[in-house]
């Protein structure tokens, strides 16, 4: 964990070891334990960055979610296109339901507003926003995520589950680029 690791062209050092962040996790579990149990809810992951987050976070969940995962398309190398094309692999009906959308990260928020808007089409009872990591101050997104593991500055990380250019996302712990 102490170790630098170089990925392409680029050099990360540790930032948020194992440990930090699954014992956040058990953290934000609770949270989310404490508002869904008994409410059904539908937890819907973000493709490729969150399963990593996704998967330790479900393990740690009492409250008996509905899982699912989807994708979007809105982001290459090191800074955000603002691009987002569709929802993929959305297969439940949502209306009425409780969302929870699991991100990896909210950088300038283009991407979950684009989600948000996609969810608010199927009509669900509530969407919440849950992310393991957040640049709050390059955030503009209309909605404020209630379930945040970590603030962090507006520099650019890898590892569980992040990927500088699709390397990097098997790293149990995140990275920040050595600038
Ligand atoms: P946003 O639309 O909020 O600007 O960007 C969201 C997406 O950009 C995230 O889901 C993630 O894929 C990517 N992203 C933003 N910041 C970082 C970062 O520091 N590292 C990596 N690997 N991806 C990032
Ligand atoms: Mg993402």
């Amino acid at each position: 964990m102490n170790a630098v690791v170089h990925i392409h062209d680029l050099s990360f050092a540790p930032f948020l070891s194992q440990s930090t962040i699954q014992t956040r996790i058990k953290e934000i579990a609770l949270q989310l334990d404490a508002q869904y149990a008994g409410k059904d809810p539908v937890f819907l992951a973000v493709l490729n960055g969150a399963f990593m987050f996704a998967s330790d976070l479900f393990k740690c969940l009492q409250c008996q979610p509905e899982l699912s995962f989807v994708k979007v398309s809105s982001y290459m190398g090191t800074q955000s296109t603002g691009r987002v094309d569709e929802l993929i692999g959305l297969q439940t009906r949502l209306q009425n339901r409780h969302v929870v959308v699991i991100e990896d990260i909210l950088d300038t928020g283009v991407t979950m507003d684009k989600i948000f808007t996609l969810l608010q089409s199927e009509q669900p009872a509530s969407i919440a926003i849950c992310t393991l990591l957040m640049k709050p101050s390059s955030y503009k997104g209309k909605h404020q995520p209630q379930f945040v593991g970590f603030e962090i500055e507006d520099r650019f990380v890898v590892g569980y589950g992040l990927d500088y250019k699709e390397r990097g996302r098997e790293l149990p712990a995140v990275y920040q680029l050595i600038q």
